[in-house]
């Protein structure tokens, strides 16, 4: 089958299986966040294209709900065929308008793969349940069936993996899908599209909607769409769960993150560093699980300056340069923000160990900032409590493990968080009472795979099934229950 290739300059909408551009007029251009090149312009995209977009998503669910589930999960088959044979080109393409390292970024690839791989074996994971004899001669069945139109709404930071927890899932289970990439990194979403397109996806199965605000609002809106998965940051997340919900949607909503990695005196120094500083400062701090505070256990300053001094010999530079592990943050904007974290933590008193912003004036193209490090952090401070989404890191000293799970309880989100530690009963005490979702003992981005939940709790999640696993499956199907007696 031939690729109708998108046009790279000026985006366009995928819908109905074919490239369209938007009936508006406004455009947004995507640069490249290393070195400010001119990428491409997205549009931004009106309810009227939505409409479109959902109308032929909903005459193509009367059809697809009905493919038997076999052949649903072969186009699956066929489309991880072509993410393997395009692992390094989709790599480069995230490098370019995300800015993350190559090797992030081929990483990234991998965890979407892995997506893949698991909603291809759609026909064991829609298998229902049957009970014989729950009264006599009585027997009850359950039957799993697709919702209709599902829309997905995702973030710049992973513009592949995010948007494959969703649709791969979505579609073997029946549904129909309509995809509002970020507008920050909308070019590999296109490259998705033409790939889904080569694996044979029938039209309107799958559709995007480049844009923003209207899109979006659009997708709560819409009678057609019976299900959001949202992911992004904590106000919009919430913001999209209480719309999405009041229009009587279902709706899974990931959101912002303070991952806290606490560092017991018993703990591997070296690998606890290794682990902090990769977790800390890889894809400039902008993933939802990155390390973003530390506590420090004990008397440990030795362990304090050994990370600074890693800090210290981080290569920066453009994502493409294999040396390199920190890169630029998405936006001139962003990076702007993110200065303003830095003077806010040294107004309310932490102490600057490592400044970034040094590495600013050498660095002139792109949005660098160098690796920060505050130390003597408390919980009340700015710094401590937001997400800030770069390689900005916060120190907090505690006496001992239960210092550290009271910080932990007290942030007000909980996607993950890491103990460092060789003992058993430190392990244990911190699986129990550690009060975040997505747990690492040692690890240091404990990122749960495609055949389990991805986790978070508090404020880093709003809905109850989340992504990925079981709870995908259970997100996108709704049950049927048949009692017979014969
Ligand atoms: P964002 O909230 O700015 O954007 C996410 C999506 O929402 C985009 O598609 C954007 O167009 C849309 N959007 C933004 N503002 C909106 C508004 N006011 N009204 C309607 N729609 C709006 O997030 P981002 O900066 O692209 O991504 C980074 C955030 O995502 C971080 O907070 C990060 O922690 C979070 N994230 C969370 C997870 C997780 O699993 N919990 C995973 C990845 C990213």
């Amino acid at each position: 089958m031939t690729v109708t290739k998108s046009d790279m300059k000026d985006l366009k909408n995928y819908i109905n299986g074919k490239w369209v551009a938007s009936s508006g007029s406004e455009m947004m251009e995507v640069p490249n966040p290393a070195t400010g090149e001119r990428l491409a312009r997205v549009p931004i995209s009106n309810k009227k294209d939505l409409d479109d977009a959902v109308k032929v998503a909903n005459e193509a669910f009367q059809t697809w709900k009905n493919v038997p589930v076999p052949k649903r999960a072969r186009v699956m088959y066929k489309f991880h065929y072509l993410l393997n044979e395009h692992h390094e080109e989709l790599a480069k393409l995230i490098v370019q308008e995300n800015g993350k390292a190559f090797k992030e970024a081929y990483g990234e690839i991998q965890r979407g793969i892995e997506c893949v791989e698991f909603a291809a074996g759609a026909p064991t994971h829609l298998m229902g349940e049957t009970l014989s004899n729950i009264a006599e001669d009585i027997d009850s069945e359950m039957f799993r069936y697709p919702l209709g139109v599902v829309g997905g709404i995702t973030p710049f930071n992973f513009p592949m993996m995010v948007p494959l927890w969703m649709f791969p899932l979505a579609i073997v289970c029946g549904n129909t899908f309509v995809l509002k990439p970020s507008e920050r990194t909308p070019i590999l979403a296109n490259r998705i599209g033409e790939l889904l397109t080569e694996a044979g996806i029938p039209d309107g199965v799958f559709n995007i909607v480049h844009g923003a605000h209207d899109v979006v609002n659009g997708l709560l809106e819409h009678p057609d769409i019976k299900a959001i998965s949202f992911v992004g940051s904590q106000p919009v997340a919430k913001y999209v769960y209480e719309q999405a919900a009041t229009n009587g949607k279902r709706v899974q909503a990931l959101s912002g993150a303070k991952n806290h990695h606490i560092v017991m005196p018993d703990a591997d120094m070296e690998k606890a560093v290794q682990n902090i500083i990769s977790s800390t400062f890889g894809s400039a701090g902008q993933r939802c699980m990155a390390c973003s505070a530390v506590v420090v256990v004990g008397d440990n300053d030795k362990f304090v300056e050994e990370l600074r001094k890693k800090a210290d010999e981080l290569t920066i530079g453009n994502g493409l340069d294999e040396e390199v592990l920190l890169t630029p943050v998405i936006r001139e904007s962003h990076r702007q923000k993110v200065l303003g974290y830095i003077e806010k933590g040294i107004e309310e008193g932490a102490d600057l160990i490592r400044d970034g912003r040094r590495e600013m004036s050498v660095m002139k193209e792109g949005n660098f900032l160098g690796p920060t490090i505050f130390d003597h952090v408390t919980p009340e401070m700015t710094i401590a409590k937001e997400e800030i989404f770069a390689p900005v890191l916060s120190l907090l000293r505690a006496d001992d493990l239960d210092g550290g799970l009271e910080y932990i309880r007290k942030s007000r989100f909980g996607n993950g968080a890491t103990l460092y530690s060789q003992d058993a009963a430190s392990v244990r005490k911190f699986r129990e009472e550690a009060d975040a979702g997505m747990l690492g003992i040692n690890i240091g981005v404990p990122a749960t795979m495609a055949f389990f939940p991805f986790s978070g709790w508090k404020d880093s999640f709003y809905g109850d099934l989340h992504v990925n696993g079981k709870d995908g499956i259970n997100f996108y199907t709704r049950k049927k229950m048949i009692t017979s007696r014969y």
